[in-house]
């Protein structure tokens, strides 16, 4: 009954960022396809690949509590993945929202991120690896980058990824909690690895725009 178009009402263009390393790309491939790599293996030149997914059979979860469906479409470059959102329910019957979720084929490495990187950007999750200290340090990095290329306005959670190994932590969460209340930050630990909190970043960030924008 409800046939997903590539047709959408809303475009939210998030991107992914944080030293190299932290577990972006595993981030991403855990949301999307419910896969973890334990070997980084490069992403530079993406193979390009569409999957269509029924929205009903491969996810559902909830956005401004509205039951969200969603249809997914991978390795477009330059982006690594489009989330095709389509919501249900009482006044948003069949509203559509793509989430167009860039990842980087490893340009953080030699700080050469390019403002297109950030255009248009209305979303940022940025991640560091909660057991590596320098990854945490390198955050007021990245939002100053993100303040000297993005839009203002922008939407940033911030997530302490790889919380399974919490016997190699470096980073205690309440340093995380406190970095994000003083930079006015949504804070999650991650872990790609376990599938933990990996959905919930992405629904918070998504939830923040649909409120600012709706
Ligand atoms: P990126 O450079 O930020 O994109 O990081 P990758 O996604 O390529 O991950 C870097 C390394 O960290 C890889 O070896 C991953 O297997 C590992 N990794 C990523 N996420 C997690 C996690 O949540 N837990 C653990 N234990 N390892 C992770
Ligand atoms: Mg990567």
């Amino acid at each position: 009954a409800h046939r997903v178009d590539h047709e959408y009402d809303y475009l939210f263009k998030i991107v992914l960022i944080g030293d190299s390393g932290v577990g972006k790309s595993n981030i991403l491939s855990r949301f999307t396809r419910n896969e973890f790599c334990l070997e980084s293996k490069s992403t530079i030149g993406v193979e390009f690949a569409t999957r269509t997914l029924q929205a009903s059979s491969f996810c559902c979860f909830t956005l401004n509590d509205v039951v969200v469906g969603f249809e997914l479409h991978e390795g477009h470059a330059p982006f690594d993945a489009v989330v095709l959102f389509v919501l249900y329910g009482s006044g948003v019957e069949g509203k559509t929202v793509k989430a167009q979720i860039w990842d980087t084929a490893g340009q953080e490495r030699y700080r050469a991120i390019t403002s297109a990187y950030y255009r248009g950007a209305v979303g940022a999750l940025l991640v560091y690896d909660i057991t590596k200290r320098q990854t945490f340090d390198n955050v007021q990095r990245w939002l100053r980058e993100l303040r000297d290329h993005a839009d203002s306005n922008i939407v940033i959670m911030m997530a302490g990824n790889k919380s399974d190994l919490n016997h190699l932590r470096a980073v205690s969460d309440q340093d995380g909690q406190a970095l994000a209340e003083r930079e006015g930050l949504s804070f999650l630990e991650t872990s790609a690895l376990e599938a933990t909190n990996v959905e919930k970043a992405f629904q918070t960030i998504l939830t923040e725009i649909y409120h600012i924008i709706s």
